[in-house]
């Protein structure tokens, strides 16, 4: 690629609009912020009555990937999580833990922190409880029946769908496609005194011996919906700009959102709805009944490491579903470790921005830790951002970072073991800056170096030695054997000795 092209590139990378695809509008969108360069994020997350699994982990990474890639790009992001702590199923492991519904939710919360921590994605600005919004649900609760969108029959409160005309407006089912669906959460533990088997609870009357809280309509709890539309409002604001979650819950969960918030507020809930699609495990569906349900926690146990499992979700398009199997992750452990051990090689030879002065902060208004790059690498970082900017394409935004680690690990073999200064001035530079456009790179996304086991440290070495058996090879074969023995004694030093054996080939052995 010329000069010319990648300057041109570059100073049309800023002009080159994000575009997320819309659930909503079912396109991909330009993003503009309704505040200039300040996002806001809602979340939905998870209900803590067990430990993360698999799905939890693809969702909660790709929404870190979006989020640090916008804060990359210049943006304030104000991002909010849920914590779902009033459910049936809470209580119902409660009852067989033989403990409150509190010590269940807080140990789950602590699980639920360290896991994501491990995964390396950032936490939440706001994590609300929902037993710790109750006010807001309340509130909105009584907003709903006063404007008749919703009625209160017998310590119920229950939403009234017919009376709502842009219901299913997000999911693109119409009430008679709800009749075929009318299983699942939406009808569950209701009794049969609603208007329309479609309405949904706002407030349920608690059952006998069940923990409840006091409300205008009797003691009970808050239907799961309402209260991901009382938090938005609460921590964000009446309309945010991106409201995240798993495929699955476009419907009922998202378009329940949708009816509340908007039949309240009378503004759009968000601007932008962003889903991600499922894990399936070996072709099925995961689920707790197939027995093909995987923890993060159990998965990390095992020896993958979290940056691993990064790698094999973003190796996917983030609306795609994902197959979870034991060679897609073995896949994914050895691009790790390429990426890894190019990492690795510059906190080794300490190629770090502060301590080198070729790396100056470029000053721009956006972002601070821009630094000077060859124009290759400027073009690099370009059709980087181009990947990211086009719906988060997160596959051919890795196909960059596999390029530069390539070529930082074949640079590096030239290296000896702790001398930097082998190399030419030259090449130096460019080691120095293909590490930092590295660095830069896969810290937009969420990597991070990863200590080196001994056993893919040996991986590193045995690879270094093998480029320098070439060497060997064709300093023998330009008859410039000074050379060919000066590798062999280096070697040597390193406590390996080479075995020629007959047909030109060489072989080595630790001594
Ligand atoms: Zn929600």
């Amino acid at each position: 690629m010329t000069n010319n092209t990648n300057i041109l590139k570059n100073l049309f990378s800023n002009q080159v609009p994000i575009k997320l695809t819309n659930t909503i509008s079912r396109q991909k969108e330009t993003f503009i912020p309704i505040n200039s360069n300040k996002v806001t994020i809602y979340c939905c997350g998870v209900t803590v009555y067990d430990l993360c699994h698999l799905g939890h982990a693809r969702s909660y990474i790709v929404w870190d990937v979006l989020r640090r890639y916008l804060i990359w790009q210049g943006y304030e992001v104000t991002y909010v999580q849920n914590f779902t702590d009033i459910d049936d199923k809470i209580i119902e492991r409660a009852s067989k833990e033989d403990c409150s519904m509190e010590e269940v939710s807080n140990k789950n919360i602590v699980a639920f922190q360290e896991d994501m921590n491990k995964l390396n994605i950032l936490p939440a600005d706001k994590m609300p409880r929902a037993t710790k919004c109750l006010d807001s649900i309340r509130e909105m609760i009584e907003e709903l029946v006063e404007n008749d969108h919703a009625y209160a029959i017998d310590g119920n409160v229950y939403f009234d769908v017919k009376n709502y005309k842009n219901y299913g407006k997000l999911s693109g089912r119409n009430l008679d496609q709800q009749q075929l669906n009318a299983e699942g959460r939406i009808t569950k533990d209701q009794t049969s005194n609603k208007k329309n088997v479609f309405d949904f609870a706002l407030w349920k009357k608690s059952k006998k011996d069940e923990p409840s809280f006091s409300s205008p309509w009797g003691a009970g709890r808050p239907g799961w919906h309402i209260e991901c539309s009382a938090m938005v409002k609460k921590e964000l604001g009446e309309t945010i700009d991106i409201h995240l979650g798993g495929g699955d819950l476009i419907f009922p969960h998202h378009e329940n959102e949708i009816a509340q918030s908007e039949a309240v507020n009378n503004k759009e809930l968000a601007n932008y709805w962003l889903h991600n699609g499922m894990v399936n495990v070996g072709g099925k569906k995961m689920s707790k009944s197939l027995g093909n349900f995987t923890t993060i926690r159990s998965l990390l146990n095992s020896g993958v490491s979290p940056m691993t499992l990064r790698l094999f979700i973003l190796q996917a398009h983030y609306r795609k579903p994902i197959d979870f199997t034991k060679e897609a992750i073995d896949a994914a452990a050895s691009g790790w470790k390429k990426i890894n051990e190019a990492l690795n090689l510059g906190i080794t030879y300490n190629f770090s921005k502060s301590s080198e002065p070729s790396f100056e902060p470029k000053n721009t208004e956006k972002d601070s830790k821009k630094f000077i790059y060859s124009e290759e690498l400027i073009g690099l970082r370009t059709d980087f951002i181009f990947a990211l900017n086009d719906d988060l394409n997160t596959s051919s935004g890795l196909a960059i970072i596999f390029q530069l680690a390539k070529s930082i690990r074949s640079l590096a073999n030239k290296i000896e073991p702790n001398s930097i200064e082998k190399l030419t001035k030259c090449e130096k530079q460019q080691i120095k800056q293909q590490w930092a456009l590295l660095e830069e790179l896969t810290e937009s996304i969420g990597f991070k170096a990863e200590k080196i086991e001994r056993a893919s440290q040996a991986f590193a070495d045995e690879e270094k030695i093998l480029s320098y058996i070439n060497e060997r090879k064709l300093a023998k074969e330009n008859h410039d054997f000074q050379q060919a023995d000066k590798i062999r004694d280096l070697l040597g030093t390193m406590g390996i000795e080479l075995i020629d054996k007959p047909g030109g080939a060489t072989d080595w052995i630790k001594k």
